[in-house]
């Protein structure tokens, strides 16, 4: 019996369990890869991802500083440096199989190559049914991304206008080639999909390439995808990954009474940049705080105390990020236009990923001016 089972260890589930370790409880971390494993993924890590993490990230795990933002719409383009780090760009086998040793440092059990395909809520206890094994744990925390149907015994599954889907590839490229084209910019494309964005970042000896937008309105994925491509000289035949996003600061139920979902099983994504790995080790970390708390206090709601802690901690973050894609996506070229020609604007925008602004400064800023904008369009 132990006191908690983690569904998933990517960041959410590999930070749940590494905070959990360090609190002393007896934890399962369950995954149905092998590590390390592929993960479809931009790979940019935040300065906010960054703050949360209770160790320093190593010099080789990451792979690029980011200091640059390149913003395209049509064929117009706006470039902007800072002499601060926006976000490092990493490779998320090596930075997940890292944060999985990381937990396992802390004395957790892991087991890997094992699908956990279902639990029951048992009176004091939850039943996990992993491979063909049975675990008992006082709780269960599902850290399964968004792809998975665990998530959908404490929440509904999301409707089409809820999530994005996404199309990534990686592809190989020198690095000095890579210098020359982007250096340590981001590369960013509106106007690709709805409520979405494509993307080139800079890694080490490739790029990460990609598209997403919301599912309703992106029929076709790979298409767009293949499109994207040959527009920005990707001539090549390339693999590609779909995968899905949700969209964060949505109402959504997150736990019941023995259960706690976190990271994307959550729905805990940025919906304007696309975002996830913060909010994913954030509520992973949470998450295990409120077990912890409950096995020392049973009187306490241990749903009600995650879902309060994770309000306080990123809700809003999260729900302004989905007022900021709205009128992003409603007024694109109104939204372009003050980027090319606002410096204020695109400066509080890059403030966001670097933890120096928040998407709520932004909007105030933004909003007495939107009518003159919309106007002059
Ligand atoms: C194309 C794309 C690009 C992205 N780019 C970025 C970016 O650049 N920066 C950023 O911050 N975010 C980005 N995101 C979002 C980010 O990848 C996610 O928010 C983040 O991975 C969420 O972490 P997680 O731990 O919740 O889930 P995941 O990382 O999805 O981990 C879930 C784990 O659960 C395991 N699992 C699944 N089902 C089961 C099961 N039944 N039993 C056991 N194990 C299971 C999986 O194997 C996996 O290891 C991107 C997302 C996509 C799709």
């Amino acid at each position: 019996m132990y006191d908690l089972i983690i569904a998933g260890a990517g960041p959410a589930g590999s930070s749940a369990a590494r905070f959990a370790g360090k609190m002393g409880l007896d934890v399962l971390l369950i995954d149905k890869d092998r590590f390390p494993r592929y993960k479809p993924c931009g790979g940019g890590l935040s300065e906010k991802a960054i703050s949360h993490l209770d160790f320093s990230l190593p010099e080789n795990i990451c792979e690029r500083s980011i200091t640059g933002a390149r913003i395209r719409f049509g064929d117009r383009t706006i470039n902007r440096h800072k002499d601060y780090r926006l976000t490092v760009t990493l490779n998320r086998s090596v930075f997940d199989d890292f944060l999985l040793k990381k937990a396992q440092e802390t004395g957790i059990h892991a087991v890997t190559d094992q699908k956990v395909l279902d639990f029951r809520e048992d009176g004091e206890k939850v039943q996990v049914r992993a491979g063909d094994e049975t675990y008992s744990s006082k709780y269960l925390i599902v850290a399964a991304g968004s792809q998975n149907r665990l998530l959908e015994r404490v929440r509904e599954r999301d409707g089409k206008d809820r999530y994005g889907v996404c199309v990534v590839t990686e592809i190989p490229e020198k690095n000095e080639i890579i210098d020359d084209r982007l250096g340590n910019t981001l590369e960013i494309h509106f106007g690709v999909a709805r409520m979405g964005y494509g993307w080139i970042f800079p890694h080490d000896g490739y790029y990460s390439v990609g598209i997403g937008g919301m599912a309703k309105e992106l029929s076709n994925p790979r298409q767009s995808m293949i499109k994207f491509l040959r527009k920005n000289g990707f001539g090549g035949s390339y693999k590609l990954r779909g995968h899905m996003i949700p969209f964060g600061g949505m109402n959504r139920a997150i736990a019941s009474s023995r259960v706690l979902l976190s990271g994307d099983s959550a729905g805990f994504v940025d919906s304007f940049t696309g975002e996830g790995l913060a909010y994913a080790i954030r509520s992973g970390q949470i998450a295990a705080r409120a077990v912890a708390e409950k096995l020392e206090d049973d009187d306490l709601d241990v749903a009600g105390s995650y879902q309060l802690r994770c309000k306080r901690d990123f809700g809003e973050d999260l729900r302004y990020s989905l007022i900021m894609a709205k009128i992003m996506h409603s007024w694109p070229e109104m939204f372009f236009r003050m980027l090319a020609t606002r410096d204020e604007f695109l400066d509080k925008f890059l403030e966001v990923p670097a933890m120096k602004g928040t998407y709520k400064n932004l909007i105030r800023w933004l909003m007495p001016r939107m009518p003159g904008y919309i106007l002059s369009i």
